[in-house]
């Protein structure tokens, strides 16, 4: 398909005396696209006068493998630089290798292959036999540092492995250093957002800007929560700058895990507002909304809102405690605003979680439903997959039995419950056992991108249960303790504790707190 005729604003440059990059995401054009970090990466490359970057997406039909721009083979890249968010797709990079024919080995192939993305800070080693270097940080913060090297060295792919691995960022597999450390910006500066937009993205026609980086409520659960620490925001200017990109009258999706009501932000939202754009917002923290913030969704459809769960239980366990009150608060006032549609999250498989749990999380639903809102809801229940770098990482991921048994109840439950869907128990195994694994998934991985049943994959994998169910102790060692977020292992140990007592933590507050190691 020519997805250039769907697009406004990509860009397409002349190839002669231009060094080429591949930009890949290991997913499905309509996903890449509503890829803020992704976007980004490719407009900022492509400022380089000396550099032509295209994008390259798995392919629908599994035939041929091109770029959008100029419809060339992998091949023909002087470099590869796959963009990770989700683990999940460690399967696809080996996919698109194959198909774009480039030797999985390092060892074995002469072109370069890099990968970045937050998949990757977390946990590269799964993906570790297959590529040649890791980029582990924001793209604003480590782009100076690296673009000069690339450009100078590609030629000589050793010695541009050599310079490369002398980052401390950057982990180059072969080259085994001990230690890495995610590159963050202290204060961003340049505010991170895309100008390209597509009708076949997700987020069709919307132009996608982050409105601060990272989230200081602690969730225990979220990855990204702890791997964005410490919070940042932007400054009313840094804002300012970008509303005067924006269209008149466009969409504009605002990507930031906490910022209901921040001053800046509700200044952003509003100077949008008067453009003429309309807004959608990724989930929402509802405990606070505040009366100006739900101005801003005056012409917003839908939101998502995701409380986990409706114990007050399991609320202490992940730190999350969106109660029933701010909920139906939260719907009235969605409901005044002309809002269309909800979209609700939560998990099943929790720590601690038995049937009483999920039996409040079901009655709560039934409840919402009876008050009879003017509100089109949707419900998606996903597994809890305990993810590296947060105080769950010592937590049992549960066997694929107990899964199903889980799945079973909610659909018996809630089996007149319009759009209600549960994610499949089988792909949040697979995805446990890759966001968990090290090297050892190789033939694992390899299996499952040439479409190896999961069960005969699985035999290739030495010791499962010691990936999904680690030993309960701060000496643990984890595949993933190499690479340094900057968060200490004995807060996040701490953390796990205190879920175990049932106890909260309070939110970040970033003027006075050391407590993570963060700040
Ligand atoms: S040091 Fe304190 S305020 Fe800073 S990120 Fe860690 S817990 Fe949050």
């Amino acid at each position: 398909m020519d997805y250039l005729k769907f697009e406004k604003n990509y860009i397409k440059k002349r190839w002669k005396n231009k060094f080429s990059i591949a930009l890949i995401f290991p997913n499905y054009y309509q996903v890449g696209m509503s890829n803020l970090g992704f976007l980004y990466i490719y407009e900022r490359l492509n400022k380089y006068e000396e550099i032509v970057c295209e994008r390259v997406f798995l392919p629908e039909k599994e035939t041929t493998l091109r770029s959008i721009e100029s419809n060339r083979p992998l091949k023909d890249f002087d470099l590869i630089i796959f963009s990770i968010p989700f683990e999940i797709d460690y399967i696809n990079v080996l996919k698109i290798l194959r198909l774009g024919e480039i030797d999985l080995e390092p060892l074995k192939r002469k072109e370069i292959v890099l990968a970045g993305g937050v998949a990757t800070w977390l946990n590269p080693e799964p993906l570790s036999p297959f590529v040649d270097a890791f980029l582990l940080g924001e793209w604003e913060e480590i782009e100076e540092k690296i673009i000069p090297v690339i450009l100078d060295y590609f030629q000589d792919k050793e010695e541009f492995l050599e310079k490369l691995d002398t980052f401390p960022f950057v982990y180059v597999p072969f080259m085994g250093k001990k230690e890495m450390k995610v590159a963050k910006s202290k204060k961003p500066k340049k505010v991170i957002y895309s100008k390209i937009i597509s009708k076949k993205a997700e987020f069709s026609d919307t132009y996608l800007i982050e409105v601060s980086k990272g989230c200081g409520k602690a969730c225990r659960f979220c990855a990204a929560g702890f791997l964005y620490r410490p919070p940042r925001s932007y400054s009313e200017n840094h804002l300012n700058e970008v509303v005067e990109k924006i269209s008149d009258n466009s969409k504009v999706g605002l990507i930031g895990l906490e910022f209901a009501d921040k001053k800046e932000i509700l200044m952003l939202g509003n100077k949008l507002l008067e453009k003429g754009c309309t807004l959608t917002f990724s989930s929402l923290r509802i405990d606070a909304l505040s009366n100006e913030f739900l101005e801003l969704l005056k012409e917003t459809k839908s939101v998502a809102i995701a409380p986990e769960t409706a114990s007050f239980k399991l609320k202490k366990v992940i730190n999350k405690n969106l109660t029933e009150e701010e909920i139906f608060w939260a719907l009235s006032r969605f409901q005044e605003k002309g809002l269309k549609k909800v979209k609700f999250y939560f998990m099943l498989g929790l720590p601690l979680e038995n049937l009483e749990d999920l039996k409040e999380t079901v009655e709560f639903i039934k409840k919402l439903l009876e008050k009879k809102y003017k509100l089109n809801f949707s419900f998606t229940f996903s597994f809890f997959v305990p993810k590296p770098h947060t105080p769950f990482q010592w937590a049992n991921f549960l066997d694929l039995r107990e899964l199903r048994e889980r799945e079973r109840f909610i659909k018996r439950e809630l089996y007149y419950v319009k759009n209600l869907k549960i994610e499949s128990p089988k792909s949040a195994f697979i995805q446990a056992l890759i966001a968990r694994g090290g090297r050892d998934l190789k033939e694992f991985l390899i299996l499952l991108s040439q479409g190896e049943a999961l069960k005969r994959a699985l035999k290739s994998i030495p010791n499962v249960s010691k990936i999904l169910s680690p030993k309960n102790s701060l000496e643990t060692v984890f595949p993933w303790d190499k690479i340094d977020i900057g968060v200490k292992k004995d807060y996040l140990w701490r953390e796990w504790q205190r879920a175990l007592n049932l106890e909260f933590t309070p939110f970040c507050n970033t003027k006075k707190c050391k407590l993570c190691g963060a700040c």
